[in-house]
């Protein structure tokens, strides 16, 4: 079995099972309980949260523990917008975001009257920060834009944007969930004022994520107690957060090996389809860890299908819209809603758990099924 779906999920680590099966087993107290197994239970979830701090340069009570990349972009957008309307009903975001972000937006719009404007890429396929500073107005009170895309690898002008943002009132919220434990990420030199992170995109579990924000003026999505600095109610997924910090310490001491080493095997791939023939889906600088091409004339479905059974898993896109085949609507804003380059896409996307041994199996594979 060969698995290249990383950017829809990553397998767990072992640092991050053994932290997680560790609160599991030995710290099943309620961190707001005041007996001894609470407070036990509180130290796991202090350290954790510390340990990811530290690794972002912020302040620990900054970070909010949520149930991943979803609930962290609807927090920070839509709790933003709704707490700051006296000060401006305008909202920009890119149309290449992941739909945890797209719909929040349209939500906003739809239902409480925001005027959303969704940028879009450039001729190259390239979000550039002259088109966000064009779209900028006085009552702009929020920007929105991912640091890395999920379906092309992308990665946007976080810090001119962060920059041009430094003297317009508009908060800065990044979806970092593709670039966490990938590249360095340091909110407070990027001028970002919200930050969106999944353990499951860098070998942690799945269902737990944090959010960073340095203000504390925005609504809260839930109503109940007063874990997260009260801004997110409910018992922390202990164990969850546990593995969590454990692997983004993990991944971030291995932080440029894991990254060269990614790197190598995209090229590597790369130098070994050189004989076929494909095109690439990719646009301005872009992580190693996702190759998007397409094959002229083949349809990424029946390929995906065909490379399944021979038990390799690639990817035409964003998980949500795998299962229901739906054209790619990054690609659709690039190449236009009819290009036939839109039933053509595979994404391969890599993690330092590869190898390349996985790479010539998947080559060996498509070769013999191009070749049928
Ligand atoms: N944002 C991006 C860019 C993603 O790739 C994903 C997951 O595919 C998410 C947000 C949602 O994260 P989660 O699966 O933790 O809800």
């Amino acid at each position: 079995m060969v698995y290249l779906d990383n950017a829809a999920t990553t397998p767990m680590s072992q640092a991050s099972i053994e932290a997680t099966i560790n609160v599991m087993k030995n710290y099943f107290g309620n961190p707001s309980s005041i007996h001894s197994y609470g407070r036990d239970a509180a130290k796991i979830l202090r350290n954790s949260r510390q340990t990811i701090a530290n690794i972002l340069e912020v302040k620990a009570d900054d970070l909010i523990f949520t149930s991943g990349g979803t609930e962290a972009n609807n927090t920070a957008i839509r709790g933003y917008a709704l707490a700051n309307e006296g000060k401006g009903k305008h909202l920009i975001t890119t149309s290449i975001e992941h739909h945890s972000v797209l719909h929040t937006f349209e939500y906003l719009r739809d239902r409480h009257g925001f005027e959303v404007t969704f940028v879009s890429p450039n001729e190259g396929g390239v979000i550039t920060a002259d088109s966000i500073k064009k779209a900028l107005r006085p009552d702009t009170i929020l920007v929105s834009t991912m640091y890395a895309n999920n379906e092309t690898g992308s990665i946007l002008p976080i810090e001119e944007i962060g920059q041009l943002l430094g003297n317009h009132q508009a908060a800065f919220h990044v979806d970092a969930v593709q670039a966490m434990g990938k590249i360095p990420v340091f909110p407070k030199k990027l001028g970002i004022d919200f930050l969106s992170a999944s353990a499951h995109k860098f070998h942690g579990p799945k269902g737990v994520g944090f959010l960073y924000a340095d203000t504390n003026k925005f609504d809260k999505l839930l109503y109940g107690g007063d874990q997260e600095n009260s801004h997110r109610p409910g018992t922390e997924n202990l164990a969850a957060i546990s593995g969590m910090a454990a692997a983004l310490n993990e991944a971030n001491e291995n932080l440029e090996s894991n990254f060269n080493y990614v790197k190598d095997l995209k090229e590597d791939l790369l130098q070994e389809l050189k004989d076929f023939d494909f095109y690439l889906n990719q646009f301005g600088p872009t992580l190693p860890h996702v190759l998007n091409i397409g094959f002229e004339g083949i349809d990424h479905d029946l390929l995906l299908m065909r490379l399944d059974l021979v038990g390799i898993a690639v990817s035409t896109g964003s998980a949500c819209t795998a299962g229901a085949t739906l054209p790619s609507h990054v690609l659709s804003e690039i190449y236009g809603q009819n290009s036939p380059k839109l039933r053509e896409n595979v994404r391969i996307s890599f993690s330092e758990f590869n190898t390349s041994e996985d790479l010539k199996k998947f080559v060996q594979n498509l070769e013999k099924i191009l070749g049928d």
